[in-house]
């Protein structure tokens, strides 16, 4: 799958929302991407895990972790391309576990799965749980990578979409500037 076919199957989803909008950080952006949306579709849903499942099928995965609840739909249809187990971590009074009866072997190999990276905290987190537990982590992987190459993660990391958009102060936005009026992603109907 070409970056463009990733792109054509965000747009389509109305996930990749461009316009101008006001991110949880404060900054202002171009554009926002809300996985979730394209995620619903199980058909794409499908498609997008069997496109990462080939990027990282030579890393020899015994079972797919991810964290909640972002990368837990993702994670489950690389799985089902890797024909491996999916698991997921979540907080438990702040702190990333596994909970619900799900273990790792020591030594088992493990990947990671997000549907975003953006600083790759969530997904060091992710690491270290599975390494708590004994695991060798093989590597991680994400639909979409925002981290501009900065994720710093001491294992081989894939993605099928690498993007930058920018992001402004906004006294420095251009949008702003243009007086085309802001929005906070999620806060109406996105148009596809
Ligand atoms: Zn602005």
């Amino acid at each position: 799958m070409t970056e463009a076919e990733v792109l054509t199957i965000f747009r389509r989803s109305g996930a990749l929302l461009e316009g101008h909008f006001r991110l949880s950080s404060g900054l202002h952006s171009p554009g926002y991407l809300q996985c979730a949306l394209v995620l619903q579709h199980p058909r794409e849903a499908e498609a997008l895990g069997a496109a990462l499942g080939g990027l990282v099928r030579a890393l020899g995965a015994q079972t797919v972790m991810s964290p909640a609840l972002g990368g837990v739909v993702i994670g489950q249809e690389v799985g089902r391309a890797l024909n491996v187990r999916a698991i997921f971590a979540e907080r438990a009074d702040g702190t990333l576990t596994l909970r619900r009866g799900f273990t790792l072997d020591p030594g088992e190999r493990v990947l990671i799965v997000e549907d975003v990276v953006t600083t790759g905290g969530s997904t060091r987190e992710t690491i270290d749980v599975a390494r708590a537990a004994g695991a060798i982590v093989v590597g991680a992987c994400a639909i979409v990578d925002r981290s501009g190459g900065k994720q710093g993660l001491d294992v081989p990391f894939h993605s099928l979409l690498p993007m930058d958009v920018k992001a402004y102060q906004e006294n420095e936005c251009p949008l702003c500037q243009q007086g085309i009026p802001v929005v906070k992603p999620g806060s109406r109907t996105p148009k596809s």
